[in-house]
């Protein structure tokens, strides 16, 4: 019996149409107009801020060391003064870029009306994910794994999560988009795995089989 139900949110939950290479894109401009110098063409630069953030996202840097660097790389003296304008730069673009997925606010005003509680548990920094939360409308609870210390698909993520719910893993239905991360994670951790397969990519044969897939999410309220 499914009492709760954990969700990841890029991809899952709504999209950032790549805000956050865009805020790096925006940081080094302004710099440039100081002291800054880029390293290579844009594509390079952009290939080059799409490796960090990969690092960041699986937790081998922090967004703040990945700024510090990057801008430091570019010739910047004082280069942790940038962290704080690119994070705040960061929650100011949520607005206009981040897109609900389709269905995501009506399935989670079904969850709602059946008083079903709903958290999200996600990889990223704070406050940018509550922020990229609230934009689409989500109300419960926001675990961020730069917060926790950890990150998915660690079994000590999904435990903050079960916490959260004050529930046994088995009653916790887990829904996300990245096989290893969100469903090998959350089938570890003895959790009811959804993988929303609405992209088209391959499911890897070395990650056991989801307890269920959908292809969008107005298929979740009938698994619940
Ligand atoms: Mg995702």
């Amino acid at each position: 019996m499914i009492a709760a139900v954990g969700f990841d949110f890029d991809h899952t939950l709504g999209i950032d149409n790549k805000l956050e290479r865009v805020a790096f894109l925006r940081m080094l401009d302004y710099a440039c107009e100081d002291e800054a110098e880029p390293l290579g063409t844009l594509a390079e630069e952009i290939e080059r801020i799409d490796a960090l953030l990969v690092r960041q996202r699986s937790g081998r840097c922090t967004i703040e060391d990945a700024v510090e660097s990057f801008m430091r790389e570019r010739g910047c003296s004082d280069a942790s003064q940038y962290v704080e304008q690119y994070k705040t730069m960061c929650v100011q673009m949520v607005d206009s870029f981040v897109i609900p997925e389709p269905g995501a606010q009506k399935m989670l005003a079904e969850l709602r009306r059946r008083e079903i509680p709903v958290a999200i548990l996600t990889n990223g920094w704070s406050p940018l994910q509550q922020r990229k939360a609230e934009r689409v409308g989500f109300e419960g609870p926001v675990i961020v794994s730069a917060d926790l210390g950890v990150q998915k698909p660690e079994p000590a993520a999904f435990e903050a999560l079960a916490r959260a719910f004050g529930r046994s893993p088995q009653e916790i239905a887990y829904v996300g988009d990245t096989p290893a991360g969100d469903i090998g994670g959350a089938l570890r951790a003895g959790m009811f795995a959804v993988w929303l397969d609405a992209e088209g990519i391959a499911y890897p044969q070395d990650v056991p089989a989801a307890s269920a897939v959908i292809h969008n999410l107005a298929e979740l309220p009938a698994l619940v």
